[in-house]
């Protein structure tokens, strides 16, 4: 799942400029487990904007905001709302804004930080697990990141200051190649740390695949 944090609402306040009738839409997939866009975050941004004198014609909770075509299907519901709204609140990360942004043909405002791709611990706490590099290694690390896992990003092998098994970057972190070395062995696939992999290519970025539509 992606991973986010609220934008402090002074730069959600800077970024409505003049507006001043709003739809605040969330995100009842990532940004709800994170609970930075479930209806209840939807609520409070709407009530914080209705205090400051905004006007909120509607509030929305999208299944999945990131899917055009889910989001597409949705925002029929508030398809007077949006006629009169000066803009959209999203949050959600920035893949939803932007497909809500190109839906709507209006200002969206982010109102949330999108930083990892990550597994959930429990609420509140995530493990940053992927950060997105285009060429994943996985299958020659024994399914752990060290991309994410080393502060260095290092995803070629341990850097020359690794000490003992601690990472020289990071006090209290274990060099995440020694984890992947252990993973390797325990795994009978010590082979797969060895295979000579070339540098790392630049990071692909996804493209799109198709035209964009409104
Ligand atoms: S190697 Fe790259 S794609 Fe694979 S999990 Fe790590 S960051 Fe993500
Ligand atoms: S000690 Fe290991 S985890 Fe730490 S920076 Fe070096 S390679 Fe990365």
């Amino acid at each position: 799942m992606v991973v986010t944090t609220p934008k402090p609402w002074d730069e959600i306040r800077f970024a409505l400029g003049d507006g001043k009738r709003w739809i605040v839409m969330g995100c009842a997939d990532c940004a709800a487990v994170c609970q930075t866009g479930g209806s209840s975050q939807v609520d409070e941004l709407a009530e914080r904007m209705e205090d400051e004198g905004l006007e909120v014609l509607a509030r929305v909770d999208l299944p999945s905001p990131c899917d055009r075509r889910l989001t597409r299907r949705d925002l029929k519901r508030v398809v007077r709302e949006l006629e009169a709204a000066d803009g959209v609140v999203c949050l959600t990360c920035g893949g939803g804004a932007q497909a809500v942004a190109e839906l709507v043909g209006k200002p969206v405002v982010a109102g949330l930080d999108a930083h990892f791709v990550g597994t959930v611990e429990r609420v509140g706490v995530f493990h940053e697990q992927c950060a997105l590099c285009g060429a994943c290694v996985l299958n020659a690390t024994g399914g752990i990141c060290p991309v994410t896992g080393c502060p260095k990003g290092l995803r070629n092998g341990p850097c020359e200051e690794a000490n003992a098994g601690a990472c020289e970057a990071e006090p209290g972190l274990e060099c995440v190649w020694e984890r992947i070395w252990e993973r390797l062995e325990t795994l009978g696939r010590i082979g797969a740390f060895g295979t000579v992999r070339p540098p790392a290519p630049p990071v692909r970025r996804p493209r799109s695949t198709g035209r964009r539509t409104r």
